[in-house]
């Protein structure tokens, strides 16, 4: 499958989400003495391609950490995944963990399509 603009920039925008989710986590871990706990959960963002999307996704961090472990996947809230981009690793109650067809380079991110 070759790679389409639209293809592309909707695959940077879920990458935008994944790392403001890594700054929600590291800001969690050095303000509140609680986000360690098994069942202390943070808001996270949903990291849909959907720029207009700010569904939130509750997780501990034992559990935004495990599926963060694989650089190509990423967390939606349930039926935000698209199969033209991505394939679904896991549905839970709340989440689909998917996985990207497409991984646009760091570098990408500052270019326009
Ligand atoms: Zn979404």
């Amino acid at each position: 499958m070759t790679k389409t603009c639209s293809q592309l920039r909707r695959a940077k925008n879920e990458v935008f989400f994944k790392s403001h989710n890594m700054r929600i986590r590291d800001r969690a871990k050095s303000i509140l003495p609680d986000a360690n706990k098994e069942t202390f959960e943070l808001g996270f963002v949903c990291e849909c391609s959907d720029l207009e999307c700010f569904e939130e996704i509750n997780l501990t961090l034992a559990e935004f950490a495990n599926f963060r472990t694989n650089e190509k996947r990423f967390i939606v809230v349930n039926d935000h995944e698209h199969n033209d981009i991505e394939t679904v690793v896991r549905e839970k109650n709340g989440y689909t963990v998917v996985e990207k067809d497409i991984l646009p380079a760091s570098t990408d991110l500052y270019l326009q399509h």
